[in-house]
């Protein structure tokens, strides 16, 4: 089975600790034939709250130039083995569209990884205070947010649906579900299929206190339901141990429910082989 992960931090995220080379030689030795970097950019709100790990987009503009020479670099350390895709993860890009947009025009991504990591007032989902959050005003406004992520344009698949899930296991029951949510889950998954953008797998719940793949299968049975026929799958890994981690459970889900894997992308096109 072919493993293709294409979502990876290295230490040109803000919060990533390895570093590109460690992560593919990681990936590589656990059968890996395609990797993706998708570091993070996150678009925010000029008056947003104040940043626990600082602003990544500032982070990643000092490494800039070094993130896309480390691909190049690896690209030839591992040509003909494992594919390398130069990629990033944006979130919310259209809170500052413009920017967020000649912010992917200058730069020659293969892969756009379109996510949904901050409220409104700019916090990520990990360090909200949900004693004092109205989950379903929340999680309404959580996937309203997504149908914009995908008018925005310019994003190739839908990270982790499910995000704030992560952080909320004292709050939840186990397993966590967003089925109470169907109505606006169906529309994003809707408008995702319409507009040919894929649903990522991603693996980070297996190692999590919710114990699964996200989104749950459910979700891409509707996604295929609405015409959608391909999936992404990723890690999500910040560090080495991750890397690769659970892509064969993402990829045996998929195929159980009758959707293509992408092995990985190039200029922007899913590339299946
Ligand atoms: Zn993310
Ligand atoms: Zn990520």
């Amino acid at each position: 089975m072919r493993i293709s992960d294409l979502h990876m931090h290295s230490t040109f995220s803000e919060d990533g600790e390895g570093t590109v080379e460690e992560i593919c030689a990681a990936a590589y030795e656990k059968g890996a034939c395609a990797v993706a970097f998708t570091e993070h950019w996150d678009a925010l709100p000029a008056d947003h709250v104040e940043l626990p790990f600082g602003d990544s987009r500032e982070y990643y503009h000092l490494y800039d130039a070094a993130a896309r020479q480390a691909v190049i670099d690896a690209r030839e350390r591992y040509n003909g083995r494992m594919k390398i895709v130069y990629a990033i993860e944006i979130g919310q890009p259209q809170v500052c569209a413009s920017a967020s947009r000649s912010f992917l025009d200058s730069h020659d991504f293969d892969f756009v990884l379109g996510a949904i990591h901050a409220t409104p007032e700019g916090l990520d989902y990990y360090f909200v205070d949900y004693d004092r959050m109205d989950f379903d005003q929340m999680f309404r406004s959580y996937y309203a947010r997504h149908l914009d992520l995908i008018r925005f344009g310019n994003i190739n698949s839908i990270a982790h649906m499910d995000y704030p899930v992560r952080k909320m296991e004292r709050w939840l029951r186990k397993p966590a579900s967003m089925l109470r949510y169907k109505d606006e889950v169906a529309e994003v998954v809707r408008l995702a299929a319409q507009s040919g953008v894929a649903l990522e797998i991603n693996t980070n719940g297996l190692r999590n206190w919710f114990g699964r793949l996200s989104p749950e299968p459910w979700v891409l049975e509707l996604y295929r339901a609405f015409g959608g026929t391909f999936v992404t799958t990723g890690s999500d890994a910040h560090n080495t141990d991750h890397a690769a981690f659970g892509i064969r459970e993402a990829r045996e889900l998929a195929e159980s429910l009758g959707l293509k894997t992408v092995s990985y992308y190039e200029r922007r096109q899913p590339v299946f082989d």
